[in-house]
């Protein structure tokens, strides 16, 4: 059923063990991704069986197939660990897709690994469910991510606070490499490693790097640039992550680890959401700076090789190399505002780049704030407001606002802005609704789903809510309780957890 051709474990010696998936009691297949499976070239029918859950739980899996867990190290909350990897995960393989491209596909919650320090190695219902959910969600939103396979219960309890039903995600990335599993290479003092790891992702990640002047310069800039864009992206929808560790910074450049992440409701740039983050490291308005500064993280561990692409005697190569690296990172702020102010000018409906144009976007949120507007719904409903060519449809979006005062200061502003482009003002909402999602991952929808199928094995709410993320675009009334956030009080108080 799966056609496994293994690279990382080829090419990678000594960034991984081999190991096996825990047998588990009582696998039930409870999600097959279809529309995934079909795009991997899996038989879906077949898969959609007891056989499927036997497979997904690790229970059976093809002959032949080489698990294994992945090294990493990585920065988590600031703090560095030389050593993290697969504590909970396995690599099943790597399998080529329908269209050529080369997919890990890895569980998550089989078992302990050499890797597990003192966690169990499984996985509970919930974070499981919560991770197929929001995946799924940004992959409908157009933003890059892994995604789930498949999502089984095990038929045993795992203890948290509480004991949980136990479960295993089959989890589909374009790899699963991070800035950790370079740090890991480097702080094991292995240059060797490091450049075989360093040309193993050029190869895999960045081809129109291969034989380029300085390749790991250009890997650096390259990551540097595929970053900027993914949390320019996340800016956009109001996605928070909530844990961005190093180690959960991808050298694909999609979402990885979906643990204490949610999305924000009303706007408030200081947003956390997870528990653990009691200083507010990942605050939905950090993220840029973060991500920068997991940029120089990752740079630190290329320095090794960037030095040997700056020549020289050895002071003078290192100094230089720092230098070459500080000034590529330097450009992350400009690439990022760059991508933000691209995907807002489309939220906006803007279709010409202006000067000005950045604070325009900037002002319109800075109106949002403290007046409890909900992120997603004021975007939407400036949609509405485009369909006219005065302030006769601005009704609604004001609703939203406690004190509309600089809204109303910016509205004639961005009036001005889009009928100076002119063109058909139905034309100009309709592409604008085509960017701004009405339905997002709610909150509370979203712990609805995970209660039901947690506390009564009933997973009619999460089906039907993945149905609605998975068309995040198309307004339908019947689904308009998707498109509400929750009462004020409920979502103040809302705090996710890591999915340990
Ligand atoms: P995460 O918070 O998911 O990014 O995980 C950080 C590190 O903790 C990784 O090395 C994980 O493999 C490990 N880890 C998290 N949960 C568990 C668990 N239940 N058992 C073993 N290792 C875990
Ligand atoms: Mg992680």
């Amino acid at each position: 059923m799966l056609q496994f051709n293994n690279s990382y474990a080829r090419d990678l010696e000594g960034l991984y063990v081999s190991w096996k998936a825990a047998e588990v009691p009582q696998p039930k297949l409870i999600r097959l991704n279809h529309a995934l499976a079909v795009e991997l070239g899996l038989d879906e029918q077949a898969l959609d069986s007891p056989e499927g859950a036997q497979l997904f739980s690790g229970n059976r899996l093809p002959e032949g197939t080489a698990a294994i867990a992945q090294a990493y190290a990585g920065h988590q909350f600031g703090g560095f660990s030389p050593q993290l990897g697969d504590g909970r995960a396995l690599l099943l393989g790597e399998v080529i897709d329908k269209q050529g491209r080369r997919r890990d596909i890895a569980f998550k919650g089989s078992g302990r690994t050499p890797f597990s320090r003192g966690g169990d190695g499984k996985a509970a219902l919930g974070p499981v469910l919560r991770e197929y959910l929001i995946g799924e969600a940004m992959h409908a939103l157009g933003i890059p991510t892994t995604r789930a396979l498949a999502a089984v219960t095990t038929g045993e309890f795992v203890r948290r606070e509480r004991n949980l039903p136990g479960a295993v995600l089959t989890r589909v990335a374009a790899s699963h490499i991070r800035v950790g599993t370079f740090q890991f290479a480097t702080a094991r003092g292995d240059k060797a490693l490091l450049k075989k790891l360093a040309d193993y992702v050029i190869d895999r990640h960045y081809p129109e790097i291969r034989g380029a002047d300085k390749p790991y310069f250009g890997l650096l800039r390259a990551l540097c640039e595929r970053q900027a864009a993914l949390i320019a992206r996340w800016m956009n929808v109001g996605f928070i992550h909530g844990v961005m560790n190093t180690d959960n910074v991808t050298l694909s450049g999609e979402t990885i680890d979906y643990g204490p992440c949610a999305f924000m409701d009303r706007y408030d740039p200081n947003t956390v959401f997870s528990s653990i983050d009691e200083h507010g490291r990942y605050a939905y308005v950090n993220q840029p700076p973060i991500a920068n500064w997991n940029l120089a993280r990752f740079a630190e561990a290329l320095l090794p090789l960037l030095i040997g692409e700056s020549g020289g005697e050895q002071g003078k190569a290192e100094e230089r190399a720092v230098e070459h690296a500080m000034e590529i990172l330097g450009d992350f702020q400009s690439c990022y505002e760059k991508h933000w102010l691209a995907g807002m000018r489309g939220k906006l409906g803007l279709t010409r780049e202006e000067d000005g144009d950045l604070e325009l976007a900037q002002d319109f949120l800075a109106g949002m704030e403290g007046q409890g507007v909900d992120f997603t719904q004021a975007f939407r409903r400036l949609a509405d407001a485009a369909e006219a060519t005065d302030a006769s449809r601005e009704g609604w979006l004001r609703q939203l606002y406690a004190d509309d005062n600089k809204l109303d200061a910016w509205l004639p502003r961005w009036r001005a802005r889009i009928n100076a482009e002119g063109g058909d003002p139905a034309k100009r909402a309709q592409a604008m609704r085509a960017v701004n999602p009405v339905y997002i991952p709610r909150n509370h929808k979203v712990e609805e789903a995970l209660d039901a199928a947690v506390e009564l094995g009933n997973y009619g709410p999460f089906e039907k809510l993945l149905a609605v993320l998975e068309e995040p675009f198309s307004e339908k009334p019947e689904w308009a309780a998707y498109a509400e956030p929750a009462a004020a009080e409920t979502s103040a108080g809302y705090r996710t957890y890591c999915g340990t």
